[in-house]
């Protein structure tokens, strides 16, 4: 069976040069594996994401000369798969909603002294609402509050037992090989909300199995999210993938890329008269 790479698009801006690494690093290591490359749109979160964002994504991929196989999987044609996802780990006792907003969250562990906070940098969840009664639960949904679905992840762990991941390519500290994972430093994240059945870590890895993906090659603004991701793929009973994080592209004042700089969008790199060997050379590779 032929590896098989994947490329994973957000469509909630256009393309810049550290998804162009991304995109040719994918191409380049499937076609030295013989591989399969597949191209998904992330777009789970509908309410930032357009339809001609996406239409941009795939001319500029094209315009790289990349090419990748059809269909395209949308993660918004796919909710019924992480509804179900959703519905097995609530089975199993591992979800429970929480109603505090971020600014809640951020400001009863100030009052708490609780500096903790997870790899992305935001305070971690106190878990208050692990603890609330089912029917002042029901009570809140039923009248209408938003909440979040979240991992109870010490239960979960607690089935899980010790999971690790293998990594070709290296952690934003150069943590390569078997990489011990631990979701215990994301706290309970985030599953779902009442408003989206899903979140980019369920999704994830409900779409790397159901696309058979082998090979999972993102930025290593990513490797951390790998923990929770394997904790998933753990309960779910799903195959785990190789990962291999890439060094991210940074700009002049060395920080990570968005979507808004135009300097390094590759249309605006492409209307200037830069070519797809320019954009190759730009990010390090060849
Ligand atoms: N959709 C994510 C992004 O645009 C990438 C997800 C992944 O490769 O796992 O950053």
């Amino acid at each position: 069976m032929p590896p098989v790479f994947r490329f994973a698009p957000s469509p909630n801006g256009y393309l810049h040069l550290g998804h162009a690494l991304s995109a040719l690093m994918n191409a380049d290591l499937a076609r030295a594996a013989g591989g399969r490359l597949l191209l998904r749109i992330e777009d789970i979160d509908t309410s930032r994401c357009r339809p001609e964002f996406e239409a941009g994504i795939q001319e500029d991929l094209a315009w790289l000369g990349l090419t990748w196989e059809q269909p395209v999987r949308r993660q918004s044609e796919h909710f019924d798969s992480y509804r179900e996802a959703l519905a097995r780990l609530d089975a199993m006792g591992l979800i429970y909603p929480s109603f505090e907003s971020r600014a809640e969250i951020a400001r009863l562990a100030e009052q708490r002294e609780q500096r903790r906070r997870d790899p992305d940098g935001a305070p971690l969840y106190h878990g208050e609402a692990k603890s609330m009664s089912l029917a002042e639960r029901a009570r809140r949904m039923a009248a209408g509050e938003p909440y979040a679905l979240r991992l109870d992840t010490a239960a979960a762990l607690a089935q899980a037992g010790a999971l690790a991941w293998a990594e070709t390519g290296a952690g934003p500290g150069g943590e390569t090989g078997s990489i011990a994972a631990d979701p215990a430093a994301w706290g309970d994240v985030i599953l779902a909300r009442k408003d989206t059945l899903g979140s980019y870590h369920l999704a994830v890895v409900v779409d790397d199995a159901a696309q058979g993906v082998t090979d999972v090659v993102r930025g290593q603004d990513l490797f951390h999210a790998t923990s929770v991701h394997r904790l998933l793929q753990n309960l779910l009973g799903l195959a785990v993938p190789r990962y291999h994080h890439h060094r991210l592209v940074l700009d002049a004042e060395g920080r990570k890329l968005s979507k808004s700089t135009r300097a390094t969008g590759l249309r605006e790199l492409g209307a200037q008269g830069l070519t797809a060997a320019d954009i190759r050379r730009a990010v390090g590779l060849d």
